[in-house]
């Protein structure tokens, strides 16, 4: 996985790009992972679209738990953001995606057909952080390699547009903004899911938050993986660690422990999960 340093003349680059391309197009696809539907959003996205249509994609829906995928949606339609979940890599039709982009631009297709505009082409980017899946996305969608998969915020090149539907176009380069790194718990989510570098975090850290929130979300899951009892899980989480470490024959090595545990999380060992919690919404967002 390539990862980008940024920094705050790469940041402003990347906001500038979007700034431009945003010009060109009727509708942003705002690509979030669906584990983590907050902590992956971009944290000035808002102010840089500003009243720009949006469909939000809540992609690797494969990964996240079923029980609560419907209700980030929901989350989302809510605040008057279109949303859909999607697992952009298995899924065989994506058409869905267009047909959201027709449904909230109906409104502008309509006054275009009333002053003669008979095939109106609607275009689209894709925006998100790092590894969403937005050239994942975009390769699907337009049914070939075009798209890098990669991350290269910042370079300039003439906009190309890509027959990605019967009436869909998108922006052959998908928008690159940064995380809200900022933020601990964030950052630990956005490590856990595999979004952000290794080197920016300790991994027992991270080990450590994914311990809390298994036993306090999925607890059969963690008993059953590393053969813990219910008295191992309900020690306080640095104890846990150490049993999970001696479960796994690794001794006192609690580094590799807890990289053995993201490993797993990332790799869905441990089931489907979705970090973020309606409940947090509020606060998180
Ligand atoms: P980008 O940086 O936003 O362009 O993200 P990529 O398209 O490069 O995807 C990052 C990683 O996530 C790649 O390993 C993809 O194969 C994987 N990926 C993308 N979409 C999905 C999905 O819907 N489900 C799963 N399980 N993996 C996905």
């Amino acid at each position: 996985m390539r990862t980008i340093q940024w920094y705050p003349g790469h940041m402003a680059k990347a906001k500038k790009q979007v700034q431009t391309n945003l010009r060109l197009v009727d509708i942003i696809f705002e690509i979030v992972d669906a584990r983590v539907p907050l902590a992956s959003r971009n944290p000035v996205l808002d102010q840089i679209i500003q009243q720009k249509p949006r469909l939000v994609i809540l992609n690797k829906a494969d990964l996240a738990d079923p029980a609560v995928n419907q209700a980030w949606v929901q989350y989302f339609q809510q605040q008057q953001l279109p949303a859909i979940a999607i697992d952009s890599q298995h899924h065989q039709r994506l058409k869905v995606i267009e047909q959201q982009a027709q449904q909230i631009l109906a409104p502008k297709i309509a006054r275009q057909q009333a002053k003669g505009v008979k095939n109106s082409t609607i275009r689209a980017m894709c925006i998100g952080i790092p590894n969403v899946g937005k050239s994942t996305i975009l390769n699907r969608l337009v049914r070939k390699n075009v798209a890098q998969t990669g991350n290269h915020p910042g370079v300039t090149k003439k906009p190309q547009w890509l027959k990605a539907g019967k009436q869909l176009e998108l922006l052959d380069t998908p928008g690159i903004l940064w995380p809200k790194f900022e933020d601990q718990l964030v950052g630990k989510k956005l490590a856990l899911t595999g979004a952000i570098k290794d080197s920016l975090f300790y991994a027992d850290d991270v080990a450590l938050y994914a311990l809390d929130f298994f036993t306090q979300h999925y607890p059969n899951r963690l008993q059953e993986r590393y053969h813990l009892s219910a008295a191992d899980l309900a020690l306080a989480t640095p104890d846990l660690l150490m049993k999970l470490t001696t479960a796994l024959g690794m001794k006192e090595d609690y580094d590799r422990a807890s990289e053995r545990l993201l490993f797993d999380c990332r790799k869905g060992k441990l089931g489907r999960y979705t970090l973020d919690q309606i409940g947090e919404a509020k606060t998180d967002d």
